[in-house]
Formats: C-alpha cells, sequence, structure tokens
C-alpha cells in the first residue's frame, strides 16, 4: 500500500477515509467507495491518483475508469463498523481477484437468489449505512442478515458463500452448496 493511503487509513471510518482522498486529489467532495477501496488495494491506481491531482480531465479518467467498478461490491449493515466493514469488503475482493473476478453461472446465481428468498435471514437494507454502493441499479438491495453481505451481489460471485450450515443436511449450507472450510 502506497504511503498516501497508509495515511488516510489513520483518519477513521471509511467515510473519513474517502473524504481524506478527496481532499488530498484537490476534490470539493469525498471519493466514491469504489475508488477508495481500490486504491486500498492497488497501488498503482494510488499512485495515477496523485500524480494526476493537479489535472483534473487526467484525474477524471482514472476516477470513471470502468475499472472501478470491480470494487463495489457490499452493502454492510449499520450495526457493522466501519473498519469491519472495509476489512470485509477488501477480503471478499483479494479473494474474488484470486479467481480472476469470476461470477458464478445465471443457473447457479438464480438458485442461490431462490435460496436466499425464503430464508430467515434475509433482510431490509438499514436506512443509516456506512458503506453502500451498487454494483447495478437494478440489483436487489435486501441483505443477508447473518453476514451482512448484500444478497444479489453474495450470489453472483463465485468465491462467496451462504454462511448458515443447513441444518437438515449436515455438510450442506443453505444455498445446498457444500460448506466451505
Ligand atoms: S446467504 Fe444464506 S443465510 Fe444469507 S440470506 Fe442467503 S440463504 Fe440465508
Amino acid at each position: 500500500m502506497v504511503d498516501i493511503i497508509k495515511d488516510i487509513e489513520t483518519t477513521g471510518s471509511w467515510n473519513d477515509m474517502r473524504s481524506a482522498l478527496g481532499n488530498l486529489l484537490g476534490l470539493d467532495h469525498p471519493v466514491s467507495s469504489a475508488v477508495l477501496a481500490r486504491a486500498r488495494e492497488d497501488d498503482k491506481f494510488a499512485s495515477h491518483l496523485f500524480i494526476s491531482r493537479f489535472d483534473l480531465d487526467l484525474l477524471n479518467l482514472f476516477l470513471n475508469d470502468k475499472r472501478n467498478i470491480e470494487y463495489e461490491l457490499y452493502q454492510i449493515p449499520e450495526n457493522h463498523s466501519n473498519m469491519q466493514l472495509a476489512k470485509k469488503a477488501t477480503k471478499a475482493l483479494l479473494e474474488w481477484g484470486k479467481t480472476g473476478f469470476h461470477t458464478v453461472s445465471k443457473e447457479i446465481y438464480e438458485q442461490r437468489l431462490n435460496s436466499c428468498n425464503t430464508c430467515e435471514f434475509i433482510r431490509n437494507p438499514p436506512h443509516q449505512l456506512a458503506y453502500k454502493v451498487k454494483l447495478k441499479s437494478e440489483s436487489d438491495p435486501r441483505i443477508c442478515g447473518a453476514c451482512g453481505c448484500g444478497i444479489s451481489r453474495k450470489a453472483r460471485l463465485a468465491t462467496e458463500t451462504c454462511p448458515v450450515q443447513d441444518p437438515s443436511k449436515k455438510g450442506f449450507n443453505l444455498w445446498n452448496e457444500p460448506v466451505r472450510s
């Protein structure tokens, strides 16, 4: 992680970090959650942001880079702290990145969503979210109450898994997939 991002890490909450990076880049607004998440993981991207801070056109290219969408992942309930949120999103990103950002087939995605739709843990998202970003505007906003992830995003990622074991089927979770160790 480059030094400027390390400094930003000390500013406090996730939104504080977004504001701090925005200030550092000379913006009058916080950077998006996706830009912050990418800058924390991608040293080259963070350096490009910093170097282009005096050239607004160039900076906007990086701020709106299409790859940033890969860093838009989760909606986390407000009872998760911002640091928990940041760590969780980062861990999921790393895992997802290791597989080359693979998503599941349409069939598996729908199978997973069907399980979530009838699950006792499914919840509407809280009004105040520490970290709220959308992968697609039409995404289902509901979350898994067991882990705090947005179900439509969670179900799409190959590296994600349902966190609850099926009490009626040993070794399987509520998505009817083998429990991962
Ligand atoms: S991920 Fe699993 S526990 Fe969470 S809502 Fe879906 S089925 Fe339920």
